[in-house]
Order: structure tokens, then sequence, then C-alpha cells
């Protein structure tokens, strides 16, 4: 029977194995880049994939893949059995199924991530948390969530970076899991392969993922939120381009004769519905979103989000978006608008509950880590949206941190222990079946 004491242990060893790991993969620097070309889009990921890959080594994956075109890291790690296989399993365990586990390592490029310099608030006392290097206070009165972790240790940034718990909290509690299993060479798990992308926050994280390297017949990123919180449904996102010719001309010489494509597509962006702006929205509505525009005398291009959780919903704007273009050529005449669009990702919805038995796993593995599951769907994506879209079924499982993409983003202690204790235990539930 398991005493007070093993608890506290157990805790203990958690908090120090994710705590000092998640401080070192926080430390490098892995903004990814837009407008890069390269893949991956910046230097620095693959800083920190080297780390990982010689870790990953270290922790018994006997195949560390390094994909040279995109960076990403596929590990195996061979099943581990006590006494002899079971009926009807392979002893070399081909049979087997393979669970993925799968986090990004680049950090959002929306606000800084060079130089991450971590605030470690023990015994947190539930007041106003100082960020340090810039003077912004971090409040209960804003973020009502912090008050759940009173007496527990905070990590956040010290106000002039991001943290990049999104996804370094996932990276560091599946790499714990993983050294659990290596301190605990009595526990049984099936094949495993972790995944580490690139480029995720840049929504390239699967473009040209070496699919073929890859035997998961499941995945589950460590990608979300609040503890607690998993995910099975996502947005159906597509990205259109509205492109607006007009006719330059000496604005001197121009009467009756310009056609302003910078007007054209100011015009544009106006008759967007305001209401379905993600502003404006939330829960299960969907929005457009403009987010870049460039435009001048001769041409203007605007890139825009649409996003909604049915794929009959994203059809309705696409044609909202070339009515509102038929509008303005009519209001500009001699000028034109097309609009182009194209799939990003589908809501992974439809897949995944074909295969039922992926979400009950998840919903018992964190059950058993003492909290009931909170089933939401993203207002999102994850490298999981696209997994699934190629045959893996891959939900999303929290990893714990809060206000993403931002200087105010932290996370508790005690979220990442429940994620890991949640990748352990689905890795155990899996090679009993
Ligand atoms: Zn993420």
């Amino acid at each position: 029977m398991e005493t007070v004491h093993d608890m506290q242990r157990d805790r203990a060893w958690f908090e120090a194995e994710l705590l000092q790991r998640f401080l070192r993969y926080a430390s490098i620097h892995t903004t990814s880049d837009r407008h890069s070309t390269n893949r991956p889009s910046s230097a620095g990921q693959l800083d920190l994939c080297d780390v990982l890959a010689a870790e990953l080594a270290e922790l018994g994956a006997g195949d560390v893949y390094r994909d040279a075109s995109t960076g990403c890291i596929v590990a195996r790690i061979p099943a581990r059995r006590a006494g002899a296989p079971g009926p009807g399993r392979d002893p070399h365990n081909d049979c087997d199924t393979t669970i993925g586990f799968m986090a990004h390592v680049d950090t959002a490029p929306d606000f800084p991530g060079q130089g991450v310099k971590p605030q470690v608030i023990r015994d947190y006392d539930g007041g106003d948390v100082t960020l340090t290097g810039s003077g912004h206070m971090l409040r209960p009165a804003d973020y009502p969530a912090l008050s759940d972790y009173v007496g527990d240790t905070l990590i956040t940034s010290d106000g002039t970076t991001l943290l990049g718990a999104d996804d370094k909290a996932g990276v560091a509690e599946i790499m714990t899991a993983l050294a659990w299993f290596t301190a605990h060479p009595d526990a049984e798990h099936g094949p495993l392969e972790i995944i580490f992308t690139t480029d995720e926050e840049v929504g390239r994280g699967m473009d040209n993922f070496p699919v073929e390297q890859s035997r998961a017949r499941y995945c589950y990123t460590v990608d979300g939120g609040d503890e607690g919180s998993v995910e099975a449904e996502c947005f159906t996102a597509y990205h259109a381009r509205v492109t607006f010719c007009g006719y330059a001309i000496h604005p001197g010489q121009a009467r009756g004769k310009m056609v302003n494509p910078v007007s054209m597509a100011a015009r544009f962006v106006t008759m967007l519905p305001q209401s379905e702006s993600p502003e404006a929205t939330d829960g299960r509505y969907g929005f457009y979103c403009p987010i870049e525009l460039s435009a001048g005398l001769s041409d203007a291009t605007l890139q825009l989000l649409l996003r909604d959780f049915e794929l009959e919903e994203i059809e309705r704007r696409i044609a909202a978006l070339k009515a509102i273009a038929a509008a303005v050529e009519a209001a500009y005449p001699g000028g034109s608008v097309r609009v182009e669009a194209e799939q990003q990702y589908l809501n992974m919805r439809d897949i995944v509950r074909d295969h039922p038995l992926v979400t009950d796993m998840l919903d018992r593995a964190i059950r058993a880590t003492g909290i009931e599951p909170r089933w939401h769907s993203i207002r999102g994506g994850t490298d999981g949206s696209r997994f699934t879209q190629m045959g893996v079924p891959t939900p999303n499982i929290f990893s714990g941190a809060q206000n993403m993409h931002s200087r105010y983003e932290w996370i508790a202690l005690r979220s990442m222990v429940r994620a890991a204790k949640t990748v352990i235990n689905l890795a155990q539930y899996w090679s009993q079946t």
C-alpha cells in the first residue's frame, strides 16, 4: 500500500524532474518565423531538437529519427513487458498497438521568445505576481485560475518575453513520463512513439511530415491548456486570399480613370460581418479573421482565416467572400477582385469518433490522476488535427499552460505533474488492450 510518505516522495520526484526539464527547454530560443521560407523557420528549433534527441536516446529510445527537411523528431521506445507475452501477442511486440505522444518545440512568433527568464514562485500565496523584468502584474482579478493554485509552485516569465509553456510544457511532460518509466523498470508499457514537431505555431508542423517513419496507430498531442481539459474536436480551417486589381495612373490625371486597390481592399474589409470576427465570437461560433493586408495602386492582397466547426459553415463563408467581392467590383468599375480559398485542416471529430477507445482511454487516464476530464472543442487546431486527417486519430491533452502567446503566460507545476501522469497512464493502459 502506498503511504503518505511515498506519495510525497512521488510528487517531489515529478516536480523536480518537470521543473528542471521545463526550465532547460524554455531557455532555448525557438520562436518560429512565419515570414521565413526555411524549414524549420528558425535555427533555434534545431538546437532544442538536438537536446531532445540526445535525451530520448538516454531514456531508452532505440531509434531516434531526425528528419532532414523539417527538423522534426520521430523516436520509438520499444514495449517493455514482465514475463512472457500474453496470448495473441507477438514476443517482439510487432502486433502491439504503437501509441504516439506529440508536442511542438517552437513558440509563437506573436510575442518575443528570446532570453526567457522564468520566475519560479514556490508556495504561491494567492496574491498579485510582479513580472520583475517588465513591471507588469499577473493578477488573480484578471486571471481567476491563479486562485486554484494557492500553495502550489507557479512558473511565469519575467514579463519581457512569453514563457513558452506552449508547448515546452508538453515536451517536458512527455519526457518526464519516459524518465518515470526509466526510473520504474518494473512498469510495463506497449510500444511508444514520441514525435516532436517544428513550426506548429506558423501552421507548418505537419507540412512534409515524414509519415513513412511513423508507426503510431493512435496518438495524443500534449498541447492543450487548463488542467483536466481535453479536446477531440477542433476548427475546420481555411485560408483565403483576396486579390484586388485596379488601374494605376498619375493622381493628377486620374479623374474618371483611376481604380484604387487600396480603397477596394479597405472597402472589402469593412464589409466583413463584425459580429463574426474572432473578437466577437466564442464557443461554437466561427469567424472571418483578416490577418494581413498589402496594398498599392496597382494591386492589393488580403489574407484571411476562415474558421468554423462545420464544413458547410466554411462553405457559406467562402460564398459570402465571393458576394462581397462582387459588391466591391460593382462599386469600382474597371477593378477586379478574386477570392481563392484553401483548406488548412479539418475538424478531427468526424474521424476520432470512429475510434472511441482513443477517447475512452484518455478519459480513464485523467480520472486516475484524481480529476474529472473536461471535454472541449479547440478554437484552433493542433498538429494532431492534421495527423488525424493522415489517418492517425490524435486528440489533445492539456499541458497546463495558461495565457499562451503572451507575457502573462504561466503554468502551475501541479498541472504539469497531472499531465505527465496522464501520459504514463495512457502508455500503461494501451499495453493492456
Ligand atoms: Zn501549442
